[in-house]
């Protein structure tokens, strides 16, 4: 059998073409219920001559809302006439997972932020992350890519990026990065500290494309203050990049706190099952050695709760909801004060 490199999807806008197109990337997808048909992820390409390309991306983990929710607006909101340069808006990416509302597809259980780069030839969600790396990244001068907390964690809304080795880009992502006025940013150096490099973000970066991304609340809901944050950032990085005239930009409130989230030791896991309780709340300055939370058998009601504790001091950024838990479950993860990262 003979494998081929190129993406099997393909849309129904011409990303060469001035003017506002919407139409959908048809993933053909032969099941029982449908032997010819496709999977339809939706698509918006704004053009109005040359210029920089940003692609503005959602629903890569279909449980969060805040994104879809702002690129819903966005692709209402923005006419060709207002920029100048090219904008693709992907707000469903992981589409069977979006409109499942769940954070993986339930196609192919797979999430598609750790699918990168893809493979033409793999499953549903494989085949999403080629077409995105493959035919979408090579277009963009910059992808930001909007995540929230999702069903299971709710994370104080923030904007992010990861580290690079070269400084030069790393500059310029946050440049990017503070454009956005946003009130919290927290840096990465990869994935809960592991260097995940199979997220839709670090391949942008390592194919030399500015990568932003976001964390905008989460609980499976739409909040307001998320969704502002992510209302101007997506404005403002267009200005930034030259997209849309600088009287387009939405002031910052004040300046962005910027913070870094390292290695194992900002995470904090449950050690047991059963019902955990927190001792902290979101936003709360915690020190290492804190108690961060018990975890409860009501099973054994008269058994002592399992205490976990933190490892270092730090800001606490996201926190897990259901309180149901099984060892191994992130209860909550910690960023630290970083104001001269970049210095
Ligand atoms: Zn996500």
């Amino acid at each position: 059998m003979t494998e081929q490199r190129r993406s099997r999807l393909s849309a129904e806008v011409d990303f060469e073409r001035d003017g506002k197109q919407t139409g959908f990337v048809r993933l053909f997808h032969s099941v029982h219920r449908s032997a010819y048909g496709f999977i339809p992820i939706p698509i918006v390409v704004i053009r109005n001559g040359a210029g920089p390309t940003a692609l503005f991306i959602s629903g890569n983990h279909g449980d969060e809302y805040e994104g879809q929710v702002t690129l819903c607006n966005l692709a209402k909101s923005l006419q060709s006439s207002d920029i100048k340069g090219r904008v693709i808006l992907l707000p469903m990416a992981n589409f069977p997972a979006a409109q499942a509302g769940l954070r993986t597809s339930p196609i192919d259980r797979r999430n598609l932020n750790r699918e990168f780069p893809g493979d033409p030839n793999g499953d549903v969600t494989q085949q999403i992350a080629y077409y995105i790396s493959s035919t979408l990244l090579p277009m963009a001068d910059v992808v930001y890519d909007l995540h929230s907390g999702g069903s299971s964690l709710a994370h104080l809304p923030a904007v992010s990026m990861k580290r690079s080795p070269d400084k030069a880009f790393e500059k310029r992502a946050y440049a990017a990065l503070q454009s956005l006025g946003a009130p919290l940013a927290y840096i990465t150096e990869g994935a809960q500290g592991t260097g995940r490099e199979e997220t839709l973000g670090a391949q942008a970066a390592a194919r030399g494309i500015i990568a932003l991304g976001s964390e905008l609340g989460g609980s499976g809901t739409v909040a307001r203050p998320g969704l502002r944050i992510a209302e101007r950032a997506v404005r403002n990085l267009m200005v930034h990049m030259g997209i849309l005239p600088e009287s387009a930009r939405i002031p910052a409130d004040g300046p962005m706190r910027v913070t870094r989230v390292g290695g194992a030791d900002y995470f904090v896991y449950a050690s047991e099952a059963g019902v955990w309780e927190p001792c902290v709340e979101l936003g709360d300055m915690v020190e290492a050695g804190q108690l961060a939370a018990r975890i409860h058998t009501p099973e054994t009601p008269w058994a002592p709760p399992a205490e976990v504790h933190f490892a270092r001091d730090g800001l606490v950024l996201v926190r897990r909801l259901p309180a149901r838990t099984v060892r191994g479950d992130c209860l909550f993860h910690l960023s630290t004060d970083a104001p001269d990262l970049f210095a």
